[in-house]
């Protein structure tokens, strides 16, 4: 059998499938798009709407300084992609994660985290997920579409509007799905995120799986967005078996796309490693992670596993993640544990979708 039938579909329901035929959000419109909608009204109507979803965050029926049957039929043109369907709180506020309901029943989550220096969404980029890492919630819930461009925009518009009055700072790509694997629709978000929305391009970081042809892509992009790969294996064996598409795209091979995102690029890359108990926490993965990342000059985050229902192991004690990161930096890498937010309410990595197929009720809409 080759590597390439072992590893998992890589783009499944692939991006090659037919462009959806009508957008799905209102940030999947054009400006050009908008204008049609706003044909016989006076020309600045497409700036004044444009600017009140982009840059105010606001719904049509909030932009006061539109004439009210205006109001109302945009409200219906531009109808809200993502319905809440429960949101829930943790660390006394500073987390809130949300369960959306799009159009046609699917359902994604999307996390806001509050912290003293900045305010950071995590967007969703498919509902469910094709790579089926096992020990990921959203992996063993499997794939069920890619989310457009606008579906992706609109969740960092929810969190635009929950952030206030702060402002929202950060946007990572860390939620449901492989970004790598939706990638246009990803990368035309970033632009909106980028263009309309006003954040930093140094403020938003995507999370791939190491999807080879996408990380080679991503190095030529125009904008200079973070990537943050997840290793949680340095060796094929082990990788193998925690993350399937290293069968198509091992170790070696991700190395030399690393190699020329940081070399093209000159952006920094982290690496993400999920501590599993007596799995890759000893001494030896540390410093095969060490050889990894070292001439890469990334830097380590660790993060103990979440548990998830369908996988068996745990996370490592606080007092062996201390020792893998002191392993690592006496090894000379930049490495930090990562406290994880939300745990209680199912936000955390990996968490998410994991009660997606339970009645809403288990999650009382708060606030
Ligand atoms: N598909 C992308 C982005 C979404 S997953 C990726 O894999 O990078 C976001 C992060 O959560 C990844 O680093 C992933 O490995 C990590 N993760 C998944 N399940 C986890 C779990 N149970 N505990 C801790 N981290 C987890
Ligand atoms: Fe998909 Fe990322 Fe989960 Fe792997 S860890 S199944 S790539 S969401």
């Amino acid at each position: 059998m080759t590597a390439a039938e072992t590893a998992p579909a890589e783009t499944a329901p692939a991006e090659t499938a037919p462009a959806e035929t009508a957008p799905r959000s209102a940030y999947d419109l054009t400006r050009e798009e908008l204008a049609e909608i706003l044909a016989g009204e006076p020309p600045y109507r497409v700036r004044q709407v444009w600017d009140g979803l982009h840059r105010r965050a606001l719904r049509p029926r909030e932009m006061t300084e539109l004439p009210l049957a205006l109001r109302v039929r945009l409200e219906e043109a531009l109808p809200a992609a993502l319905s809440e369907v429960a949101r829930r709180s943790a660390d006394g506020g500073d987390t809130v994660k949300w369960l959306f309901e799009l159009a046609d029943g699917n359902r994604v989550e999307t996390v806001l985290m509050a912290y003293p220096d900045r305010v950071t969404v995590c967007v969703s980029t498919q509902a469910g997920c094709a790579m089926g890492c096992a020990f990921c919630a959203t992996g063993q819930r499997g794939f069920e579409r890619h989310l457009s461009a606008g579906e992706i925009v609109e969740q960092v518009v929810a969190g635009i509007r929950a952030a206030r009055p702060r402002r929202l700072s950060n946007v990572v790509f860390m939620g449901m799905g492989e970004p790598l694997a939706n990638y246009g629709r990803t990368w035309a978000a970033i632009e909106r995120i980028h263009d309309d929305l006003g954040i930093s391009a140094r403020h938003l970081t995507l999370s791939t799986v190491g999807l080879v042809p996408g990380i080679r892509r991503l190095a030529r992009a125009t904008l200079p967005v973070n990537l943050a790969l997840s290793l949680h294996a340095a060796n094929d064996e082990l990788r193998d078996r925690l993350v399937p598409m290293n069968r198509r795209y091992p170790i070696a091979a991700l190395a030399e796309a690393c190699a020329e995102y940081v070399g093209t690029s000159g952006r920094r890359l982290s690496i993400e490693w999920a501590l599993i108990d007596g799995t890759n926490d000893r001494p030896s993965d540390m410093a095969e992670l060490a050889a990894f990342a070292r001439p890469l000059g990334a830097h380590v985050n660790l993060i103990p596993l979440n548990p998830t229902p369908g996988y068996a192991l745990g996370g490592s004690s606080p007092r062996k993640a201390a020792d893998a990161r002191d392993t690592l930096v006496r090894l000379g890498v930049n490495a930090t544990v990562r406290a994880t937010r939300g745990v209680e309410i199912d936000a955390a990595c990996g968490q998410l979708a994991a009660r997606g197929v339970q009645p809403v009720v288990d999650l009382p809409r708060v606030g």
